[in-house]
């Protein structure tokens, strides 16, 4: 009860100043680059408080900031940063954490652009990454070098669904003293709270679930006061990743029913993943709350909720195979991204660009599906119909 109460303050008033606005309800949009000063030395003044106070956009403006006390509220976090995209903030975090001759431990199949960042730009910094198995604590007690300062976890993975245990790793790394950042774009600071359990920094896409209407690319960025105020006043003004005060009045509109969304689409998950587990057509649905999960002990301890995100794998005979099914899903878009209000499907097949390659990790019968606000029984149908032309 507290918990919802406290969930309704944030989602609905905090950091919303009413009376500076005529008490409207909605709040206005901020829908500007600079703030003007009524002498010179007011703008002196203004300096000195240029992250915290209107000055110039890149900095501070009070829609972003507005969006920026809700965020932080939610995840348990003293502060939180918004960015222009979850890239953004992912690499605001992780550049904040390193410098040349460091080491970052990083769990495999992270975010195929997080992976860039480390294997491609990081490299030419003179930063070096190991790829783990994250799923056993020795796998991370062998990696760690005298130089790493970095370990980098998702969990769940958004493809694949391994988790790891977040407490426990962030234990080690204190041991260590090495910095711990986790992309929790997957369970939403509604569904987990790794800043509770002792990691120093969340990063999040909030173009998924946060914003949840499929029409804004955002990120945000949960630490603590001090973090915080270092990465706002190097890597977040000098990369410039900042969101717009319309894509961030847009993110406080979609906030207001992230509650609603997500307990929608998990309990479509409820309904739909054991139903899709019994079906003759479908060998394997990958979903950290179904029983079946190798993880599902982990995943019951450290999340809350799940929403309506898993992979399943296709009995099918080849590529066509699949593609019936995707392409007779009414329901369902072919897209990539998940979190908004509408189904959709992201066949693993389109990446393949021969009928007769396969990737063992990412095999070509794996369709990721996100459901959506749809009633489940709609997209149940939808699944039967679909699954039948396989
Ligand atoms: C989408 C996504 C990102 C990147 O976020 P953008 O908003 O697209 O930049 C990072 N991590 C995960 C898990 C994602 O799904």
């Amino acid at each position: 009860m507290d918990d919802k109460k406290q969930l309704a303050r944030i989602l609905n008033h905090l950091g919303e100043d009413r009376e500076h606005y005529q008490r409207a309800v909605s709040p206005p949009i901020m829908q500007t680059s600079i703030f003007s000063f009524s002498s010179v030395d007011e703008m002196r003044k203004g300096l000195e408080t240029e992250f915290e106070t209107p000055f110039y956009t890149r900095g501070y403006n009070p829609t972003v900031a507005m969006l920026g006390k809700k965020i932080a509220a939610l995840a348990s976090a003293e502060m939180a940063l918004v960015f222009a995209s979850g890239s953004a903030a992912v690499s605001a975090a992780v550049i904040s954490a390193v410098k040349a001759g460091d080491h970052v431990i990083c769990v495999q199949k992270p975010y195929s652009w997080t992976f860039k960042l480390l294997t491609n730009l990081l490299s030419q910094f003179g930063v070096e990454s190991t790829f783990i198995d994250g799923t056993a604590l020795s796998h991370y007690e062998h990696a760690i070098q005298p130089n790493t300062t970095l370990i980098y976890l998702e969990s769940p993975n958004s493809l694949t669904f391994e988790l790891q245990d977040i407490e426990a790793v962030a234990q080690l790394a204190k041991k260590h003293n090495i910095t711990t950042i986790i992309d929790n774009s997957y369970a939403t600071p509604l569904y987990q709270k790794p800043l509770e359990m002792g990691i120093d920094m969340t990063v999040h896409s909030a173009s998924k679930y946060l914003n949840g209407h499929s029409d804004i690319v955002a990120g945000v960025l949960c630490t603590s006061k001090v973090r915080g105020d270092q990465i706002f006043a190097s890597e977040l003004m000098t990369l410039g990743g900042i969101i717009s005060p319309n894509d961030a009045w847009l993110m406080i509109r979609g906030l207001r029913t992230l509650e609603l969304r997500l307990e929608r689409s998990a309990n479509n998950a409820e309904i739909i993943v054991p139903f899709l587990e019994a079906h003759p057509k479908v060998e394997k649905v990958l979903f950290p709350f179904s029983p079946n999960h190798p993880q599902y002990e982990l995943a019951k301890k450290q999340m809350d909720g799940c929403g309506g995100l898993f992979s399943i794998l296709l009995k099918a005979d080849d590529i066509p195979a699949v593609e019936r099914f995707c392409n007779s899903l009414e329901f369902f878009h072919i897209a990539c991204s998940w979190g908004g209000y509408e189904s959709l499907q992201f066949p693993v097949c389109a990446l393949y660009d021969s009928l007769n390659y396969n990737n063992p990790e990412l095999p070509w019968n794996m369709v990721r599906m996100y459901l959506g606000v749809e009633d489940a029984e709609v997209l149940k149908a939808d699944l039967l119909q679909a699954l039948n032309n396989i």
